[in-house]
């Protein structure tokens, strides 16, 4: 390939001007970059993919998070990675550069934790989904997307454990456990999963699955998101799919009480049944309680599971449909398009006491206002998750009947002063709410904020997730403000 070709297909035409190759109004940033004096080329050399720096086009746009909050942090440089080798050439420049790393699959990233100041190895050009084959198994790309695999699995009728919101990554999902409508029949995302390709810090290229560097494998159902290395592709069990019964519900009366009535009903649901159920602030003032889901069955037996609920009071909006699974999913999915927002989670034992719900209630009459939403959710867990040892995988917490969080959102509308007294909500909240569920949280609704995070992401696996960190990547390459150290 000719030189300019080259620089062109590899964004490198921008990089060139802050090298002194060339002028134009680049060159009036170049001082402020973290990354000027470091050779970037070198690095654009080895890559099939392009490599972009600030000021490049679309450079702000790859890189932007989806939690805006951290939208001021930018990297150095973006390696777009197109195969394996890329991976493992931005890891040895990286590091014999001393340039700070991070993945970056989806982005969604709660706290803002597939962002560096350094190289961001950004493998979502590596999205491509394998042909299922008889064996129902798909290779998927370690920067695939939910919307990459709601294509690819329409066809073949077949279906994962898979998120609501189509623009989250499959790599950030799967590594941290994954929830979705299915778990209560199928198991979390990472139950799915029976291999997985990575690249180490040290540049090897690892298959782990049940056989092969099993410890890993076990440590990446759980825990793999930017702790160990970074995920080339996943391959995932899938299983059949037929039509559903989806439903989203809306009630705007007796809300205490049809908390307290969902709460007792759905601890003995089937597992066919999966859900998550809302009450939401608007900023108008009002509040709502929502049930939103699927069942493998038909709207009859939808009907007579939620009859209790019905009995307590009739919902003001509801919607009920048979539909084709994919098709049902187009219904109970959204975009995940970014905002500003922050989210905390605790589990539940067991069903919510009436204090915890005369809490929530009490917190949410009390939420301050924002121009977004305020919400407290819980999603359905049990079934198939829980059919699994705490032990077997990293993902630690199997005995939880919910998870439950408070989300908080709002926008540049919002005055800091708005904010900061919505934040103090948030954590007083949150701080109440511990005592009445339990003191740990979800390691994919991760929490910049959350005090004793190892403990509460990982319970009584941290010290063999730790080991295995050790022995994987000793001298710490792979780092974040929660990642999992190399020693207690
Ligand atoms: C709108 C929205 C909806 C969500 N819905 C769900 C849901 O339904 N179920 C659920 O379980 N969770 C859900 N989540 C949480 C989501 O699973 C996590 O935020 C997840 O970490 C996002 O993955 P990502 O690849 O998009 O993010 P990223 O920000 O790219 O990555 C997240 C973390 O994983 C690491 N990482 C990413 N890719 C790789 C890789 N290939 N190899 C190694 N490390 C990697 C990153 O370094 C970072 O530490 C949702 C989040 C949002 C914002």
């Amino acid at each position: 390939m000719q030189r300019r070709e080259f620089l062109q297909r590899s964004g490198a035409t921008m990089l060139g001007l802050w090298l002194g190759m060339g002028c134009g109004s680049e060159t009036a940033v170049a001082p402020s970059i973290p990354g000027s004096g470091l050779p970037w080329e070198a690095l654009a050399r080895l890559l099939q993919g392009p490599l972009l720096l600030p000021g490049a086009p679309d450079f702000s746009r790859i890189v932007a998070p989806w939690n805006l909050r951290y939208i001021d942090q930018k990297p150095a440089g973006v390696a777009r990675c197109q195969s394996v080798a890329d991976v493992q050439a931005c890891l040895a420049w990286a590091q014999s550069n001393g340039v700070p790393l991070v993945a970056r699959s989806g982005g969604h990233s709660y706290a803002g934790f597939s962002l560096t100041p350094g190289l961001m190895i950004d493998v979502s050009p590596m999205n491509q989904i394998g042909t299922v084959g008889p064996d129902g198994l798909a290779r998927v790309g370690g920067g695939a997307r939910n919307a990459n695999v709601y294509a690819a699995l329409r066809a073949p009728s077949v279906s994962l454990t898979h998120g609501r919101c189509k623009q989250v990554g499959v790599g950030g999902l799967v590594l941290g456990g994954g929830i979705g409508f299915n778990m209560r029949l199928h198991g979390l995302t990472c139950d799915g999963l029976v291999e997985t390709e990575m690249v180490t810090a040290d540049g090897r290229v690892l298959t782990c699955n049940a056989q092969q560097n099993s410890d890993l494998f076990w440590a990446c159902r759980g825990a793999g998101g930017g702790n160990f290395g970074i995920h080339t592709s996943f391959t995932f069990q899938t299983f059949p799919v037929t039509q559903l019964t989806i439903y989203q519900l809306k009630w705007r009366t007796r809300l205490r009480q049809v908390l307290g009535s969902l709460n007792q009903v759905l601890a003995t649901v089937p597992r066919e049944m999966g859900c998550k159920v809302s009450l939401v602030a608007s900023p108008d003032g009002s509040l709502e309680v929502q049930l939103l889901g699927q069942l493998l069955g038909t709207p009859t037996q939808l009907d007579s599971l939620l009859a209790p609920v019905y009995a307590v009071a009739a919902p003001d909006s509801s919607q009920v449909e048979v539909r084709a699974y994919w098709d049902a999913q187009e219904f109970l999915s959204e975009e995940g398009d970014p905002g500003y927002s922050h989210e905390r989670s605790h589990f539940v034992f067991g069903q919510l006491s009436e204090t915890a719900l005369d809490t929530v209630v009490d917190f949410m009459l009390r939420w301050p206002g924002t121009s977004v939403s305020a919400d407290w959710k819980f999603f359905l867990m049990g079934g198939a998750v829980a059919d699994i040892a705490s032990d077997a995988t990293a993902y630690v917490h199997r005995q939880a009947s919910m998870v439950s969080s408070v989300e908080l959102e709002w926008s540049a509308q919002d005055s800091p002063k708005t904010i900061a007294t919505n934040q103090a909500w948030l954590t007083e909240f949150h701080t109440a709410m511990r005592s009445l569920t339990s003191g740990t949280s979800y390691q994919n609704f991760i929490d910049a904020d959350e005090p004793d995070f190892l403990r509460a992401y990982y319970g009584d696996n941290l010290e063999r997730l730790v080991s295995v960190k050790a022995q994987i990547d000793p001298n710490n390459v792979f780092h974040y403000a929660q990642s999992i150290p190399v020693r207690l």
